[in-house]
C-alpha cells in the first residue's frame, strides 16, 4: 500500500473535478527594466490571481520570477509564473508587451523602429494564438507605430489593441503642473494627447483645476509671448525620458506604474478614461492610419469609447503633424 503523504495526512482532500484555472490573468512580455516595473505595480496592486512572464533571455527570466516568488508571502496574486514558450501566456486577459529594443541616450523612440518590428512579428502572433481573446497593452516604442504594427499583426478589432501612449506623457504633465501650483497631480487636470514622446500635444485650453480653467486665468498659458512661460511644462515633459535615460540609463517606475494603473481600469471595469493610444483615423482632421493618444474610455472589453475633445485649431493642426510623421515611417515597415 502506498505510504500517505505529509500533505495526505494533513488534509482530507475533498473536491472530486479538477480545479478551475486562473480568472484574472496577465502576462507581461519582456522582464527588462520596463517589464519589471510594470509587474511588480501589477502585484503591488493586486490586480491578477496569475501574473505569467516571457522573455527570450532565459536565466534573467528565471530569475526575475523566482526573486518575485519569494516576496509571495507579502503578495497576493499566487501565481507567479514564466517561460519562453508562449503556452505559459494562454488565457490572459490582458497581455503587456515591453520587449524589444530601448533608446541609447540621445536616441529618438522613432529610430527604434525597425529593430522591434522585427520582434513583434514573433511576440504577436504567438500571444494571438494563446490567448485570442485578450486585450493586448503596448508599451513598446516607439509606441504609437508599434500599437499599429500589432493591430496588423494580430487581426484584432481595434477595441482590443492599446498603446501606453501619452497617458505617461500627461502624467508626467500634471506631475509639474502639480508642483507650480503647489496641489497633487490628481487634481491638475491636463491632457498631453497625438505622439508619445517628441511632437505629443498639451491641450492648453483644457487646463483646469476644480473646473476652473487656467487659460481663463492667463488667456496666453502655453504660447509664447506667457510671461509665465508654461509653455516650458511640456517641453519637460518632452524632454524628460531622455534626461532620465541620461541620469539613470532607462526609465522604468513611472511608466510600470502608469501601466497597471490602466491595467487597473480594464481588469476592474473601472470605464476610466485616459490618454491612450488608438486608431484614430477620421478623427480631428486626421487622414492616415495611424494610432495616436486621444481620451478614450476602458474597460474589461478594452478602448471602448473615444472622447471628443474640443481642440483649438492649432491643436489639431498639431494632430495631424504628428500622424503624417507616423505615417511617413509606418508606410516604409514590411510587416
Ligand atoms: P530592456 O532592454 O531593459 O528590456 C527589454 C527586454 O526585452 C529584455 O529583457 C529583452 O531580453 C527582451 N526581449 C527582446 N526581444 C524579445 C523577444 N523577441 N521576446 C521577448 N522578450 C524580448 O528595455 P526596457 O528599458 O525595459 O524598455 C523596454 C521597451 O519599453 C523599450 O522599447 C522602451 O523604449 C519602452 N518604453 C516605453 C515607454 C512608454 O511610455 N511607452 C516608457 C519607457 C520605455
Amino acid at each position: 500500500m502506498k505510504m500517505a503523504s505529509t500533505q495526505e495526512k494533513l488534509m482530507e482532500h475533498v473536491m472530486e473535478e479538477e480545479p478551475t484555472g486562473s480568472r484574472n490573468k496577465v502576462t507581461v512580455v519582456g522582464v527588462g527594466m520596463v517589464g519589471m516595473a510594470c509587474t511588480i505595480s501589477i502585484l503591488m496592486k493586486e490586480l491578477a490571481d496569475e501574473i505569467a512572464l516571457v522573455d527570450v533571455m532565459e536565466d534573467k527570466l528565471k530569475g526575475e520570477t523566482m526573486d518575485l516568488q519569494h516576496g509571495s508571502l507579502f503578495l497576493r496574486t499566487p501565481k507567479i509564473v514564466c517561460d519562453k514558450d508562449y503556452s505559459v501566456t494562454a488565457n490572459s486577459k490582458v497581455v503587456v508587451v515591453t520587449a524589444g529594443a530601448r533608446q541609447q541616450e540621445g536616441e529618438s523612440r522613432l529610430n527604434l523602429v525597425q529593430r522591434n518590428v522585427n520582434i513583434f512579428k514573433f511576440i504577436i502572433p504567438n500571444i494571438v494564438k494563446y490567448s485570442p481573446n485578450c486585450i493586448l497593452l503596448i508599451v513598446s516604442n516607439p509606441v504609437d507605430i508599434l500599437t499599429y504594427v500589432a493591430w496588423k499583426l494580430s487581426g484584432f478589432p481595434r477595441n482590443r489593441i492599446i498603446g501606453s501612449g501619452t497617458n505617461l506623457d500627461s502624467a508626467r504633465f500634471r506631475h509639474l503642473m502639480g508642483e507650480r501650483l503647489k496641489i497633487h497631480p490628481s487634481s491638475c487636470h491636463g491632457w498631453v494627447i497625438g505622439e508619445h514622446g517628441d511632437s505629443s500635444v498639451p491641450v492648453w485650453s483644457g487646463v483646469n483645476v476644480a473646473g476652473v480653467n487656467l487659460q481663463t486665468l492667463n488667456p496666453e498659458m502655453g504660447s509664447d509671448s506667457d510671461k509665465e512661460d508654461w509653455k516650458s511644462v511640456h517641453k519637460m515633459v518632452v524632454d524628460s525620458a531622455y534626461e532620465v535615460i541620461k541620469l539613470k540609463g532607462y526609465t522604468s517606475w513611472a511608466i510600470g506604474l502608469s501601466v497597471a494603473d490602466l491595467v487597473e481600469t480594464m481588469m476592474k471595469n473601472l470605464c476610466k478614461v485616459h490618454p491612450v493610444s488608438t486608431l484614430v483615423q477620421g478623427m480631428h482632421g486626421v487622414k492616415d492610419e495611424v494610432f495616436l493618444s486621444l481620451p478614450c474610455v476602458l474597460g474589461n472589453c478594452g478602448l471602448t469609447n473615444v472622447v471628443h475633445m474640443t481642440l483649438q485649431p492649432a491643436e489639431e493642426k498639431q494632430l495631424v503633424k504628428s500622424a503624417e510623421t507616423l505615417w511617413g515611417v509606418q508606410k516604409e515597415l514590411t510587416l
